[in-house]
Protein backbone atom coordinates (compact mmCIF):
# COMPACT_ATOMS: atom_id res chain seq x y z
CA UNK A 1 0.00 0.00 0.00
CA UNK A 2 1.68 3.25 -0.59
CA UNK A 3 0.71 6.46 1.18
CA UNK A 4 1.28 9.80 1.42
CA UNK A 5 0.70 12.54 3.86
CA UNK A 6 -0.06 15.89 3.55
CA UNK A 7 0.23 18.34 6.37
CA UNK A 8 -2.46 21.26 6.27
CA UNK A 9 -1.79 24.77 7.28
CA UNK A 10 -0.25 28.30 6.80
CA UNK A 11 1.86 28.14 9.87
CA UNK A 12 3.40 25.55 8.58
CA UNK A 13 4.62 27.32 5.13
CA UNK A 14 5.44 30.00 7.69
CA UNK A 15 8.26 28.53 9.70
CA UNK A 16 6.05 28.84 12.70
CA UNK A 17 5.27 25.70 13.59
CA UNK A 18 7.37 22.15 12.89
CA UNK A 19 5.45 19.51 11.35
CA UNK A 20 5.66 16.84 14.02
CA UNK A 21 2.30 15.29 13.04
CA UNK A 22 4.22 13.82 9.90
CA UNK A 23 6.99 13.00 11.23
CA UNK A 24 4.72 10.79 14.29
CA UNK A 25 2.61 9.56 11.13
CA UNK A 26 5.71 8.87 9.31
CA UNK A 27 7.11 6.60 12.31
CA UNK A 28 4.37 4.77 12.98
CA UNK A 29 3.13 3.73 9.65
CA UNK A 30 6.26 1.21 8.96
CA UNK A 31 4.34 -0.62 12.25
CA UNK A 32 1.65 -1.62 10.17
CA UNK A 33 3.09 -2.50 7.44
CA UNK A 34 2.62 0.82 5.36
CA UNK A 35 5.09 2.20 2.87
CA UNK A 36 5.36 5.96 3.01
CA UNK A 37 5.92 7.31 -0.44
CA UNK A 38 5.06 11.02 -0.23
CA UNK A 39 5.06 13.75 2.46
CA UNK A 40 3.68 17.54 1.41
CA UNK A 41 2.73 20.24 3.57
CA UNK A 42 0.10 22.71 2.31
CA UNK A 43 -1.43 26.13 3.71
CA UNK A 44 -5.28 27.12 3.94
CA UNK A 45 -5.55 27.69 0.36
CA UNK A 46 -8.58 25.75 -1.07
CA UNK A 47 -7.10 25.06 -4.48
CA UNK A 48 -3.72 23.99 -3.56
CA UNK A 49 -5.14 21.84 -1.40
CA UNK A 50 -7.42 20.40 -3.65
CA UNK A 51 -4.30 20.09 -5.96
CA UNK A 52 -2.60 18.09 -3.38
CA UNK A 53 -5.63 16.09 -3.09
CA UNK A 54 -6.08 15.15 -6.63
CA UNK A 55 -2.37 14.46 -7.11
CA UNK A 56 -2.14 12.30 -3.88
CA UNK A 57 -5.40 9.73 -5.35
CA UNK A 58 -3.71 9.63 -8.39
CA UNK A 59 -0.50 8.08 -7.21
CA UNK A 60 -1.12 6.85 -3.66
CA UNK A 61 -3.73 4.06 -2.58
CA UNK A 62 -4.20 6.10 1.35
CA UNK A 63 -3.80 9.32 1.77
CA UNK A 64 -3.16 11.18 5.33
CA UNK A 65 -4.12 14.19 6.12
CA UNK A 66 -3.78 16.55 9.35
CA UNK A 67 -5.22 19.80 9.97
CA UNK A 68 -7.91 21.85 8.71
CA UNK A 69 -10.60 20.30 10.62
CA UNK A 70 -11.44 23.38 12.61
CA UNK A 71 -14.24 25.97 12.68
CA UNK A 72 -12.73 28.93 11.82
CA UNK A 73 -13.24 29.95 8.04
CA UNK A 74 -9.34 28.75 7.00
CA UNK A 75 -9.94 25.59 8.33
CA UNK A 76 -10.71 23.85 4.48
CA UNK A 77 -9.94 20.14 4.60
CA UNK A 78 -13.25 18.74 4.33
CA UNK A 79 -14.25 21.12 1.22
CA UNK A 80 -11.60 20.25 -0.47
CA UNK A 81 -11.83 16.07 -0.47
CA UNK A 82 -15.77 16.94 -0.64
CA UNK A 83 -14.90 18.62 -3.80
CA UNK A 84 -12.14 17.13 -5.36
CA UNK A 85 -14.57 13.53 -4.64
CA UNK A 86 -16.87 15.38 -6.42
CA UNK A 87 -19.59 15.01 -2.92
CA UNK A 88 -21.69 17.23 -1.45
CA UNK A 89 -21.28 18.06 1.78
CA UNK A 90 -24.47 17.77 4.75
CA UNK A 91 -24.71 18.35 8.39
CA UNK A 92 -24.97 15.15 10.06
CA UNK A 93 -27.39 15.07 12.95
CA UNK A 94 -25.83 12.17 15.16
CA UNK A 95 -22.72 14.51 14.88
CA UNK A 96 -23.87 17.94 15.33
CA UNK A 97 -26.00 15.96 18.86
CA UNK A 98 -22.55 15.01 19.82
CA UNK A 99 -20.83 18.28 19.12
CA UNK A 100 -23.14 19.99 21.23
CA UNK A 101 -23.29 17.68 24.27
CA UNK A 102 -19.66 18.29 23.72
CA UNK A 103 -19.78 21.74 24.73
CA UNK A 104 -22.44 21.57 27.37
CA UNK A 105 -20.36 19.21 29.40
CA UNK A 106 -17.61 22.07 29.27
CA UNK A 107 -20.60 24.67 30.52
CA UNK A 108 -20.67 26.30 26.77
CA UNK A 109 -23.18 26.84 24.20
CA UNK A 110 -21.99 25.93 20.17
CA UNK A 111 -20.64 28.56 18.30
CA UNK A 112 -22.50 28.71 14.75
CA UNK A 113 -19.34 27.94 13.52
CA UNK A 114 -18.84 24.39 14.85
CA UNK A 115 -21.23 23.01 12.88
CA UNK A 116 -19.36 22.66 10.37
CA UNK A 117 -17.08 19.88 11.86
CA UNK A 118 -20.16 18.03 12.15
CA UNK A 119 -20.49 17.96 8.17
CA UNK A 120 -20.36 14.40 6.28
CA UNK A 121 -20.17 13.49 2.84
CA UNK A 122 -21.47 9.76 1.85
CA UNK A 123 -18.58 8.38 1.43
CA UNK A 124 -17.16 9.35 4.67
CA UNK A 125 -17.76 8.02 7.88
CA UNK A 126 -16.45 10.27 11.41
CA UNK A 127 -13.76 9.25 13.21
CA UNK A 128 -14.65 9.88 17.21
CA UNK A 129 -12.41 12.57 18.69
CA UNK A 130 -12.59 13.06 22.37
CA UNK A 131 -9.89 14.96 22.56
CA UNK A 132 -11.51 18.03 20.43
CA UNK A 133 -14.78 19.25 18.54
CA UNK A 134 -13.11 17.86 15.36
CA UNK A 135 -14.26 14.35 14.26
CA UNK A 136 -11.73 12.54 11.66
CA UNK A 137 -13.34 11.33 8.15
CA UNK A 138 -12.57 7.91 7.16
CA UNK A 139 -12.76 8.39 3.46
CA UNK A 140 -13.38 4.95 0.64
CA UNK A 141 -14.18 6.25 -2.34
CA UNK A 142 -12.59 4.46 -6.00
CA UNK A 143 -10.49 1.99 -4.32
CA UNK A 144 -8.67 5.07 -2.14
CA UNK A 145 -8.75 5.36 1.03
CA UNK A 146 -8.47 9.04 2.53
CA UNK A 147 -7.68 9.32 6.86
CA UNK A 148 -8.20 12.78 7.62
CA UNK A 149 -7.09 14.05 11.50
CA UNK A 150 -7.48 17.38 13.59
CA UNK A 151 -3.95 19.42 13.51
CA UNK A 152 -3.29 19.66 17.41
CA UNK A 153 -0.71 16.66 17.79
CA UNK A 154 -2.46 14.99 21.00
CA UNK A 155 -5.78 15.05 19.46
CA UNK A 156 -3.77 13.51 16.08
CA UNK A 157 -2.36 11.03 18.12
CA UNK A 158 -4.99 9.71 20.41
CA UNK A 159 -7.00 9.07 16.80
CA UNK A 160 -4.25 7.35 15.27
CA UNK A 161 -3.67 4.97 17.88
CA UNK A 162 -7.09 4.27 19.06
CA UNK A 163 -8.71 4.30 15.40
CA UNK A 164 -7.30 4.63 12.78
CA UNK A 165 -3.68 2.41 13.04
CA UNK A 166 -6.02 -1.11 13.71
CA UNK A 167 -8.49 -0.36 11.05
CA UNK A 168 -5.48 -0.02 8.70
CA UNK A 169 -3.78 -3.05 9.67
CA UNK A 170 -6.51 -5.12 9.18
CA UNK A 171 -6.16 -3.84 5.63
CA UNK A 172 -2.92 -4.92 5.41
CA UNK A 173 -1.03 -8.62 5.34
CA UNK A 174 2.83 -8.08 5.49
CA UNK A 175 4.71 -6.41 8.29
CA UNK A 176 7.40 -3.93 7.91
CA UNK A 177 10.04 -3.67 10.14
CA UNK A 178 13.59 -1.53 10.81
CA UNK A 179 16.22 -1.64 13.17
CA UNK A 180 18.74 0.95 13.58
CA UNK A 181 22.62 -0.14 14.23
CA UNK A 182 24.64 2.73 15.82
CA UNK A 183 28.07 3.86 15.29
CA UNK A 184 30.57 6.88 15.88
CA UNK A 185 34.13 7.97 14.63
CA UNK A 186 33.44 6.71 11.39
CA UNK A 187 32.66 9.33 8.41
CA UNK A 188 29.37 8.74 6.98
CA UNK A 189 31.50 8.07 3.34
CA UNK A 190 33.22 5.51 5.27
CA UNK A 191 30.56 3.49 6.94
CA UNK A 192 28.82 3.72 2.67
CA UNK A 193 32.15 2.22 1.42
CA UNK A 194 32.51 -0.69 3.80
CA UNK A 195 29.00 -1.90 3.74
CA UNK A 196 28.75 -1.27 0.11
CA UNK A 197 27.80 -4.70 -0.78
CA UNK A 198 24.94 -4.89 1.13
CA UNK A 199 23.35 -1.24 -0.23
CA UNK A 200 21.80 -2.76 -3.13
CA UNK A 201 19.82 -5.49 -1.29
CA UNK A 202 16.01 -4.85 -1.95
CA UNK A 203 14.85 -6.70 0.94
CA UNK A 204 15.87 -6.07 3.44
CA UNK A 205 17.23 -2.69 2.66
CA UNK A 206 19.94 -0.93 4.12
CA UNK A 207 20.34 3.11 4.23
CA UNK A 208 23.07 5.13 6.00
CA UNK A 209 22.65 8.32 7.21
CA UNK A 210 24.31 10.92 9.42
CA UNK A 211 23.19 11.99 12.87
CA UNK A 212 24.92 14.54 16.09
CA UNK A 213 25.68 10.94 17.57
CA UNK A 214 27.11 9.13 14.50
CA UNK A 215 26.31 7.41 11.31
CA UNK A 216 23.30 5.42 11.39
CA UNK A 217 22.44 2.40 9.49
CA UNK A 218 18.61 1.53 8.82
CA UNK A 219 17.79 -1.95 7.94
CA UNK A 220 14.28 -2.47 7.15
CA UNK A 221 12.65 -5.81 5.70
CA UNK A 222 9.09 -6.31 4.80
CA UNK A 223 7.44 -10.16 5.21
CA UNK A 224 4.21 -12.01 5.86
CA UNK A 225 5.11 -12.22 9.60
CA UNK A 226 6.80 -9.95 12.27
CA UNK A 227 8.73 -13.38 12.43
CA UNK A 228 10.04 -13.53 9.53
CA UNK A 229 10.66 -9.66 9.07
CA UNK A 230 12.84 -9.99 11.84
CA UNK A 231 14.48 -13.41 11.01
CA UNK A 232 15.46 -11.20 7.66
CA UNK A 233 16.58 -8.06 9.42
CA UNK A 234 18.69 -10.12 12.46
CA UNK A 235 20.58 -12.04 8.97
CA UNK A 236 21.45 -8.30 7.86
CA UNK A 237 22.39 -6.98 11.12
CA UNK A 238 24.81 -9.73 12.06
CA UNK A 239 26.71 -9.31 8.84
CA UNK A 240 26.79 -5.76 9.04
CA UNK A 241 27.78 -5.55 12.58
CA UNK A 242 30.64 -7.92 11.51
CA UNK A 243 31.60 -5.30 9.14
CA UNK A 244 31.69 -2.79 11.46
CA UNK A 245 33.08 -3.96 14.34
CA UNK A 246 33.40 -2.11 17.66
CA UNK A 247 32.46 1.33 15.70
CA UNK A 248 28.97 0.02 16.66
CA UNK A 249 27.74 1.75 20.22
CA UNK A 250 24.24 0.76 19.90
CA UNK A 251 21.03 -0.17 18.30
CA UNK A 252 17.34 1.45 18.07
CA UNK A 253 16.24 3.29 20.86
CA UNK A 254 19.42 3.42 22.48
CA UNK A 255 21.36 6.80 23.20
CA UNK A 256 25.14 7.18 24.22
CA UNK A 257 24.13 8.64 27.80
CA UNK A 258 21.87 5.11 28.17
CA UNK A 259 24.56 2.82 26.79
CA UNK A 260 27.45 4.58 29.27
CA UNK A 261 24.51 4.50 32.35
CA UNK A 262 24.38 0.64 31.92
CA UNK A 263 27.76 0.17 31.50
CA UNK A 264 28.35 2.49 34.80
CA UNK A 265 25.56 0.16 36.58
CA UNK A 266 27.33 -3.22 35.41
CA UNK A 267 31.00 -1.90 36.34
CA UNK A 268 29.76 -0.16 39.82
CA UNK A 269 31.89 2.83 38.91
CA UNK A 270 31.09 6.10 39.69
CA UNK A 271 31.29 9.45 37.56
CA UNK A 272 32.27 12.83 37.80
CA UNK A 273 32.65 15.67 34.94
CA UNK A 274 34.14 19.19 34.42
CA UNK A 275 32.94 20.75 31.97
CA UNK A 276 34.35 24.01 29.91
CA UNK A 277 33.18 25.11 26.36
CA UNK A 278 30.18 22.41 26.65
CA UNK A 279 28.81 24.34 29.76
CA UNK A 280 27.29 21.27 31.65
CA UNK A 281 25.73 19.86 28.56
CA UNK A 282 27.45 16.87 29.24
CA UNK A 283 26.01 16.34 33.07
CA UNK A 284 22.70 17.02 31.26
CA UNK A 285 22.78 14.38 28.92
CA UNK A 286 24.15 11.97 31.64
CA UNK A 287 21.08 12.56 34.20
CA UNK A 288 18.83 12.42 31.55
CA UNK A 289 19.16 8.52 31.83
CA UNK A 290 16.54 7.41 34.73
CA UNK A 291 18.76 6.42 37.64
CA UNK A 292 21.56 8.17 36.91
CA UNK A 293 21.61 9.29 40.87
CA UNK A 294 23.27 5.90 41.40
CA UNK A 295 26.42 6.74 39.14
CA UNK A 296 26.76 9.99 38.55
CA UNK A 297 27.93 12.12 41.77
CA UNK A 298 28.32 15.42 40.30
CA UNK A 299 29.50 17.95 37.60
CA UNK A 300 31.48 20.81 37.46
CA UNK A 301 31.29 23.91 34.93
CA UNK A 302 34.40 25.56 34.63
CA UNK A 303 33.79 28.08 32.10
CA UNK A 304 36.91 30.32 33.21
CA UNK A 305 40.68 30.12 33.69
CA UNK A 306 39.86 31.35 37.47
CA UNK A 307 37.47 28.79 38.08
CA UNK A 308 39.18 26.08 36.77
CA UNK A 309 42.36 26.84 38.61
CA UNK A 310 39.70 27.25 41.96
CA UNK A 311 38.64 23.28 40.86
CA UNK A 312 41.87 22.26 41.14
CA UNK A 313 43.46 22.59 37.43
CA UNK A 314 47.00 23.03 36.80
CA UNK A 315 47.59 27.19 36.95
CA UNK A 316 50.88 26.31 35.34
CA UNK A 317 49.57 23.81 32.88
CA UNK A 318 46.91 26.62 31.93
CA UNK A 319 49.37 29.36 30.99
CA UNK A 320 51.93 26.86 29.29
CA UNK A 321 49.50 25.27 26.94
CA UNK A 322 46.08 27.01 27.13
CA UNK A 323 42.47 26.37 28.00
CA UNK A 324 41.95 24.31 24.93
CA UNK A 325 44.69 21.85 25.21
CA UNK A 326 45.46 17.73 26.04
CA UNK A 327 47.16 18.83 29.44
CA UNK A 328 44.03 21.38 30.45
CA UNK A 329 41.62 18.59 29.31
CA UNK A 330 43.81 16.13 31.56
CA UNK A 331 44.20 18.18 34.42
CA UNK A 332 40.13 18.89 34.68
CA UNK A 333 39.46 15.27 34.73
CA UNK A 334 41.91 14.55 37.30
CA UNK A 335 40.84 17.40 39.21
CA UNK A 336 37.53 16.51 39.28
CA UNK A 337 38.39 12.57 39.48
CA UNK A 338 39.98 13.76 43.04
CA UNK A 339 37.79 16.25 44.17
CA UNK A 340 34.59 14.38 43.93
CA UNK A 341 35.98 11.33 44.93
CA UNK A 342 34.63 9.10 42.01
CA UNK A 343 36.76 6.32 39.90
CA UNK A 344 36.07 8.59 36.53
CA UNK A 345 36.53 11.81 35.99
CA UNK A 346 35.96 13.73 32.62
CA UNK A 347 37.08 16.94 31.22
CA UNK A 348 36.07 18.70 28.23
CA UNK A 349 37.67 21.73 27.01
CA UNK A 350 37.58 23.58 23.48
CA UNK A 351 36.53 26.33 21.06
CA UNK A 352 33.01 26.89 20.62
CA UNK A 353 33.29 29.78 18.69
CA UNK A 354 32.26 31.70 16.90
CA UNK A 355 35.40 33.17 17.11
CA UNK A 356 38.98 31.35 17.32
CA UNK A 357 40.21 31.41 21.19
CA UNK A 358 44.00 31.03 21.65
CA UNK A 359 44.87 30.60 18.27
CA UNK A 360 43.02 27.77 18.11
CA UNK A 361 40.47 26.83 15.10
CA UNK A 362 35.97 26.94 16.15
CA UNK A 363 35.41 23.32 16.77
CA UNK A 364 38.62 22.49 18.10
CA UNK A 365 38.16 20.47 21.70
CA UNK A 366 39.99 17.65 24.05
CA UNK A 367 38.29 15.18 26.08
CA UNK A 368 39.97 13.25 28.56
CA UNK A 369 39.01 10.03 31.25
CA UNK A 370 40.93 9.74 34.23
CA UNK A 371 40.07 6.38 35.74
CA UNK A 372 42.14 3.32 37.86
CA UNK A 373 43.83 2.92 34.77
CA UNK A 374 44.83 6.29 33.97
CA UNK A 375 44.40 9.44 31.96
CA UNK A 376 43.12 8.97 28.44
CA UNK A 377 43.57 11.83 26.54
CA UNK A 378 41.41 12.36 23.07
CA UNK A 379 41.66 15.46 20.69
CA UNK A 380 38.05 16.06 18.57
CA UNK A 381 37.65 18.39 15.25
CA UNK A 382 34.08 19.41 15.38
CA UNK A 383 31.66 21.34 12.72
CA UNK A 384 32.37 25.00 13.74
CA UNK A 385 29.04 25.97 14.74
CA UNK A 386 28.43 26.92 18.41
CA UNK A 387 25.53 24.22 19.21
CA UNK A 388 27.54 21.54 17.12
CA UNK A 389 30.33 21.74 18.86
CA UNK A 390 29.07 21.75 22.28
CA UNK A 391 26.46 18.74 21.16
CA UNK A 392 29.37 16.43 19.13
CA UNK A 393 31.78 17.42 22.18
CA UNK A 394 29.44 15.89 24.83
CA UNK A 395 28.50 12.97 22.70
CA UNK A 396 32.38 12.44 21.57
CA UNK A 397 32.94 12.08 25.40
CA UNK A 398 30.21 9.56 26.20
CA UNK A 399 31.64 7.41 23.75
CA UNK A 400 35.19 7.64 25.11
CA UNK A 401 33.68 7.08 28.17
CA UNK A 402 32.14 3.79 26.97
CA UNK A 403 35.42 2.28 25.55
CA UNK A 404 36.78 3.64 29.26
CA UNK A 405 34.18 1.20 30.73
CA UNK A 406 34.00 -1.85 28.06
CA UNK A 407 38.10 -2.21 29.10
CA UNK A 408 37.35 -1.75 32.70
CA UNK A 409 34.59 -4.03 32.41
CA UNK A 410 36.97 -6.79 30.31
CA UNK A 411 39.63 -6.22 32.70
CA UNK A 412 37.03 -6.74 36.32
P1 LIG B 1 -5.85 22.90 12.62
O1 LIG B 1 -6.47 21.58 12.82
O2 LIG B 1 -5.34 23.10 11.25
O3 LIG B 1 -6.72 24.05 13.05
O4 LIG B 1 -4.56 22.94 13.54
C1 LIG B 1 -4.64 23.29 14.88
C2 LIG B 1 -3.29 23.34 15.53
O5 LIG B 1 -2.67 22.07 15.50
C3 LIG B 1 -2.26 24.23 14.85
O6 LIG B 1 -2.38 25.56 15.21
C4 LIG B 1 -0.97 23.63 15.36
O7 LIG B 1 -0.68 24.10 16.65
C5 LIG B 1 -1.29 22.17 15.39
N1 LIG B 1 -0.84 21.52 14.14
C6 LIG B 1 -1.48 21.52 12.97
N2 LIG B 1 -0.82 20.83 12.03
C7 LIG B 1 0.29 20.37 12.63
C8 LIG B 1 1.40 19.58 12.19
N3 LIG B 1 1.45 19.12 10.94
N4 LIG B 1 2.37 19.29 13.08
C9 LIG B 1 2.29 19.75 14.35
N5 LIG B 1 1.27 20.49 14.84
C10 LIG B 1 0.28 20.81 13.99
MG1 LIG C 1 -5.16 25.13 10.54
Amino acid sequence: MRAEIISIGTELLLGQITDTNASYLASRLPEVGIDLLWVTQVGDNMGRMKECVQRALGRSDLIITTGGLGPTEDDLTREAIAETIGETLTVDPDLERELREFFSRRGYSMPQSNVKQATLIPSARAIPNPRGTAPGWWVESDGKIVVAMPGPPAEMQRMWEKEVSHRLRELIRHVILSRTIKTYMLAEAAVDEMVKEHLSSKNPTLAVYSKPDGIQLRLTSKADSREAAKEMVAGLEERVCAILGDAVWGFDGDTLESVVGGLLTETGLSLATMESCTGGLLASLITDVPGSSTYFRGGLVSYTNEVKIAYGVDAELLSEHGAVSAEVASSMARAVRSRLAVDIGVGITGVAGPDPAEGKPVGTAYIAICSGAGVRTVPGVYPPLRPEVKLRAANHALFELRRTLQSARETG
